[in-house]
């Protein structure tokens, strides 16, 4: 197993890493990196990018090659019934106010239950249309999570990339920690972690797709 040093791209000789000690020594660069940080990135090296899977497509937007990921989770259709059963509910209230000639005060019982009903409409929109879009512009990547053009994005120079990797992060399901794609960066920036929820394939793919641009271009 040969290592490379993220930064000069040297071979790092055996005598040079300790693997029990996570270590690993340039001596070029006088510098000690942690041995699985440089191992890790090869998950990704002769990973095949040409069959995307399920839920995954490719997209040109404004000339840069964009990769989508859409997936209509279950839990809209579940969330459908709770906002359906809320109408019912506001509905009835609505009739028996106009009934009692009551309106005013089954009008602040509804409060709560139209609150609610909007949280729910806005869950169920963004279950049903959100996106998770990695744009790839010419030195740097935009992630994008949202609907339409409403989202957050966060981007980063494909310059600072140390590594990409899949890790446990914070995410549970069902008590479980599950992986995120972590992005880790140069020069002191925070790294980015994201896509805990995706399909576990579509991660993988996520990721080594990241992986390719990043050493394609160093
Ligand atoms: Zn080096």
């Amino acid at each position: 197993m040969t290592i490379k040093c993220p930064n000069c791209e040297t071979n790092i000789p055996p005598e040079d890493f300790n693997v029990s000690k996570d270590i690993a020594f340039c001596r070029t660069c006088d510098e000690t990196f942690e041995y699985s940080s440089l191992v890790a990135d090869s998950e990704f090296d002769n990973f095949d990018l040409s069959n995307p899977p399920n839920n995954i497509r490719w997209h040109t937007e404004e000339s840069n090659p964009t990769l989508i990921y859409q997936k209509v989770s279950k839990v809209a259709y579940f969330l459908m019934l709770f906002l359906l059963m809320e109408l019912g509910v506001t509905l009835f209230f609505i009739f028996s106010g106009f009934a009692e000639k009551n309106f005013g005060s089954s009008l602040i019982i509804l409060i709560p239950f139209l609150l609610t009903s909007m949280i729910l409409s806005i869950a169920i929109c963004f279950l049903l249309l959100g996106k998770r879009k990695i744009i790839s512009e010419d030195d740097t990547i935009k992630l994008f999570l949202g609907i339409g053009s409403l989202g957050r994005t966060q981007q980063f120079q494909i310059a600072d990339v140390k590594r990409v990797a899949l890790e446990y992060g914070n995410v549970k399901v069902n008590e479980r920690p599950v992986k995120d794609i972590l992005i880790e960066l140069n020069s002191n920036q925070q790294d980015v972690r994201f896509g805990a929820l995706m399909d576990e394939q579509c991660k993988e793919y996520f990721a080594a797709y990241i992986h390719a641009i990043c050493n394609k271009t160093k």
